[in-house]
């Protein structure tokens, strides 16, 4: 460490800052202040996709609620497989689904069963119907076969009373598909969190303005609506604040009057016209105010009465990275979630990655598969904090940790991929 480099004002691109903390330190100041917040209420399954359970959902039903078949074919009783050489059986009806066949299968019959169907009385195993050598109303098969094959039994996926979705689970499609299959219409979830979102800067110009010298459309405020809808937030856009010390504290008094969590761009570093950390200091908490990072050192954090503050840096990328790194996973804790940690993957890197040690760097990455249908990682090309380019090519951030001094072709590296099933 280089303790005798002089200490200078954290930006985006700045290098090592020993002042800055640690990124796993950040995120565990901010996990330790997190209270998930306490409103619910009931919605309809369909209105369901991304919310949170608040209470556990046990089975009324068991799941399937009758022995059935699952496949085409044959039902029988297993004592009628031959040792050796083959059988036959006289196939004395129909078993549909939804159209169960109820007579009792005695010796030497069989039914026709389709799958889904119920097993008729007397039956407990299932031939394929393409095993089977058919002759009018008789079948013949060999000794191949095994007693229960092809048979699903009651409560074999979901017992009733059992637990089948936890609390704290972030509702999937499959899950909104388990809970119509026990014939549950409604679900107990944590209310939409508010989140109150403001770009601050004197050259930030709305979109259908025109653009005079020196002056840039906003961006951030509509890659954080976008991020912050898909999370499910409530979002409470309060467009573009002027690097006014007054506008700055009137803003940041409206945003804790209305939201839970506050996230603002911009004007978090100590130039002359950052207001965000001197205001945060004056109307709320600062807990920390620097990461060891890059794209992203300048990130503020703290407590603006009962709302939580996030002040993202200005550059557009250290807005989504800081974003996805600290803000998504605490929004989901408040949200109610349970488990928040990203999926990450370790792949070989295609490129040579610069990089200084004494700081966590995220880069863009292109996660693809090589000729052999193995995973292997590039970079996007330029990785300016402003160049949001690179994080519309990439699919992935590659997480190159505080000792690293950079990456030869070929080394492993881990990446964080943007998107997986749901
Ligand atoms: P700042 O942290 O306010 O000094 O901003 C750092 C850089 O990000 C500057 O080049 C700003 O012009 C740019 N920037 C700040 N806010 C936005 C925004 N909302 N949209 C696009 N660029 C921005
Ligand atoms: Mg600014």
């Amino acid at each position: 460490m280089n303790d005798s480099r002089i200490q200078t004002a954290p930006s985006c691109g700045d290098d090592y800052d020993p002042a800055s903390l640690p990124v796993e330190m950040a995120l565990a100041r901010i996990e330790s202040t997190l209270d998930p917040i306490r409103g619910f209420e009931k919605v309809a399954i369909r209105s369901a996709l991304g919310r949170v359970l608040a209470q556990d959902v046990s089975s009324t039903l068991n799941v399937p609620g009758y022995t059935n078949s699952a496949m085409d074919g044959y039902a029988i009783n297993g004592a009628q497989i031959p040792s050796k050489g083959t059988r036959e059986l006289q196939v004395i009806g129909t078993s549909w689904a939804g159209r169960p066949f109820r007579d009792e299968i005695a010796e030497d019959t069989c039914a026709r069963i389709m799958t889904g169907a119920v097993m008729p009385p007397g039956t407990d195993t299932v031939i394929m119907q393409e095993h089977v050598e058919a002759q009018g109303e008789h079948i013949r098969f060999d000794a191949s076969h095994h007693p229960g094959q092809n048979v699903r039994q009651a409560g074999e996926d979901i017992a009733k009373g059992e637990v089948v979705l936890t609390k704290g689970k972030s509702i999937s499609p499959a899950d909104i598909g388990l809970l119509a299959s026990l014939g549950t219409g409604e679900v107990l979830v944590h209310r939409r969190l508010r989140v109150a979102f403001f770009s601050t800067g004197d050259e930030l110009r709305a979109i259908g303005e025109p653009l005079e010298e020196g002056m840039i459309y906003d961006s951030n405020r509509y890659t954080l609506h976008g991020m912050l809808t898909r999370l499910g937030a409530d979002v409470i856009d309060m467009g573009v604040i002027k690097d006014v010390r007054e506008d700055t504290l009137e803003a940041f008094a409206d945003a804790a009057n209305c939201a839970d969590v506050i996230i603002t761009s911009g004007g978090v570093s100590v130039g002359e016209a950052d207001y965000v950390k001197e205001t945060l200091d004056k109307v709320g908490k600062v807990n920390f105010w620097k990461v060891a990072m890059k794209p992203g050192r300048p990130l503020a954090f703290g407590r603006v009465n009962d709302a939580y503050f996030f002040g993202l840096p200005g550059n557009p990328v250290s807005v989504m990275i800081t974003f996805y790194i600290f803000v998504q996973p605490a929004l989901r804790k408040l949200s109610g979630e349970s488990k928040t940690e990203n999926l990450t993957l370790n792949v070989p890197c295609l490129s040579t990655l610069r990089k200084r040690s004494g700081r966590v760097e995220f880069q863009r990455g292109i996660l693809e598969r090589n000729d052999k249908g193995q995973h292997q990682v590039r970079k996007t090309g330029a990785q300016g904090s402003g160049i949001l380019h690179s994080m519309t090519k990439a699919n992935c951030l590659i997480v190159l940790p505080l000792a690293s001094s950079g990456v030869e072709p070929g080394t492993e590296v881990e990446v964080i991929p943007f998107q997986g099933l749901v």
